[in-house]
């Protein structure tokens, strides 16, 4: 029955790619999503699976429980952003992409650039991890500023929230290492309230869901 109704909801709007041009047939619906929202949508349904590969990548190759934690945790931030590109019929586009292949090319060049990293040691490996969730708090935190729609703002809250906690497991981790992660795109001053925060309960953004 569910299947039903999204197989006839799809066909009144048509399916929306990952390009910035083909928006046009469904604005008329009353679940209309913009292009700039699509765009985000498109591109942290990939960025959490960057997360995801280059963790499950990294625990493969050094056995360290952290890895297979969090990329757990990426599974499921990667579902709650299929379930947004399914509401609005967006085209995923992860499809059936294997382990470590992107559509969007910025994120297949740092995919390879980060495994080459984990490949060095596991204290880059760990600085990779602190890296990559630096990347998605800094993203969201952009995407956050292009909606007023609740269920993304949801669904972002639970990735920041998700990715704090990762960021700080990280960093304790390096810090018992003796490294100090110096953040590549949050500010310093972010990222020390950040660590400052005690572990936090996320959601799943899935609570629209009916
Ligand atoms: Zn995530
Ligand atoms: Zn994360």
């Amino acid at each position: 029955m569910k299947t039903l109704l999204i197989i006839a909801t799809a066909g009144l709007m048509g399916f929306n790619s990952c390009k910035k041009d083909d928006n046009e047939n469904n604005n008329v619906s009353a679940v209309s999503i913009n292009t700039q929202e699509k765009l985000d949508l498109c591109f942290l349904r990939e960025e959490e699976k960057l997360a995801h590969d280059v963790y499950v990548y990294a625990y493969n190759k050094y056995g360290v429980m952290i890895f297979n934690n969090i990329s757990a945790s990426e599974a499921s931030h990667m579902s709650s952003v299929l379930n947004l590109l399914n509401k609005y019929s967006i085209i995923d586009p992860v499809n059936s992409n294997g382990p470590g292949v992107f559509v969007d090319t910025n994120l297949q060049q740092l995919y390879n650039d980060l495994i080459l990293q984990v490949d060095v040691s596991l204290i880059k490996a760990l600085e990779v991890g602190a890296t990559i969730e630096d990347l998605d708090i800094s993203d969201i935190n952009t995407f956050y500023r292009n909606t007023s729609k609740s269920d993304l703002i949801q669904v972002y809250d639970a990735l920041t929230c998700g990715s704090r906690n990762h960021i700080k497991a990280f960093t304790s981790q390096l810090t018992s290492q003796g490294v100090t992660y110096i953040p590549q795109y949050l500010t310093q001053s972010t990222y020390d309230s950040i660590l400052a925060l005690p572990h936090e309960q996320c959601g799943n953004g899935m609570r629209f869901r009916k």
